[in-house]
């Protein structure tokens, strides 16, 4: 039996890219906050004001985070290929194309930068017309207070000081809300889409160097995983196109759930010839 390959490469103990725009959220996520208690004391010109203030922060997170995707979808890319090459060269494959990217490979960049660039911009947009809405709220709290003066007495601050402290605290900067119901803020919701699209494109760098080469079988890689769904597949052999019979696809593989978010798990390109040695 051949021994399939352990990788230490993808799960890395620091990633510096994903640490760098983690902070950046963190910066922005605690501006955020400062930015909406700041609505308690304010009258509804003011808070007008002070949407354009908020407004003004998420356009500068977007802003950050465009330019960390141009910078690092890339470097990721680049990093995928070169793996999937060395690979190639470490199991003595002939590797015709080693180098460089024709308009293919820069395609394939740019709609995964897209692809990055939109998730976060999607959650950031939505933040946008939550916190527009909690100041509507809010002006009607305070209409509702001049509609009924001797009713409301002292009631109305309690139900502003409600509102914001449910809104900064709670619900204003939780970005996304998964399938179980688990909440992200938006600082690990951007940690997580971070470090997930750097695997996702490193991957597709690497399945796209090796369809180059003339390899539709890779093989997943082992890093003792404690995920079920994912530890199932480790040394498995997967074909990346479906095109060659008798292996399960990739896309077969994804739908089990391996290669989920945060997962570290990653493959390397093999021969017919390695395949047929390998347990299915
Ligand atoms: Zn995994």
């Amino acid at each position: 039996m051949v021994k399939s390959p352990k990788i230490f490469l993808k799960p890395e103990t620091r990633d510096l890219a994903v640490e760098q725009l983690t902070e950046f959220f963190k910066e922005g996520r605690l501006v955020l906050q400062d930015a909406l208690v700041a609505l308690e004391g304010m009258n509804p010109v003011e808070r007008g004001v002070q949407m354009q203030r908020i407004s003004g922060i998420i356009n500068d997170l977007e802003f950050g985070t465009k330019r960390w995707v141009e910078k690092n979808i890339p470097i990721s890319y680049k990093e995928g290929a070169d793996f999937a090459v060395n690979q190639m060269l470490r199991k003595n494959l002939k590797v015709s194309v080693q180098k460089g990217f024709d308009s293919i490979h820069r395609d394939a960049v740019q709609a995964l930068a897209t692809a990055t660039y939109d998730s976060m911009f999607g959650t950031l947009e939505a933040l946008r017309s939550r916190t527009q809405r909690t100041i509507a709220q809010l002006n009607g709290i305070d209409v509702q207070d001049k509609l009924f003066k001797d009713i409301t007495k002292g009631e109305t601050r309690q139900r502003i000081k409600k509102v914001i402290k449910e809104e900064a605290k709670e619900k204003g900067v939780v970005a996304f809300t998964d399938r179980g119901g688990k909440r992200w803020d938006v600082e690990r919701y951007s940690e997580m889409v971070a470090r997930t699209s750097r695997a996702d494109v490193f991957n597709n760098a690497v399945a796209n160097r090796a369809l180059e080469n003339g390899f539709d079988l890779v093989q997943v890689t082992r890093n003792s995983s404690s995920h079920v769904e994912c530890a199932m597949w480790e040394g498995k052999v997967l074909s990346l196109t479906g095109a060659t019979p008798g292996y399960p696809t990739l896309e077969d593989a994804k739908l089990t759930g391996i290669f989920h978010p945060n997962c570290k798990h990653t493959y390397t390109p093999l021969s017919m010839e390695e395949a047929v040695t390998i347990p299915r």
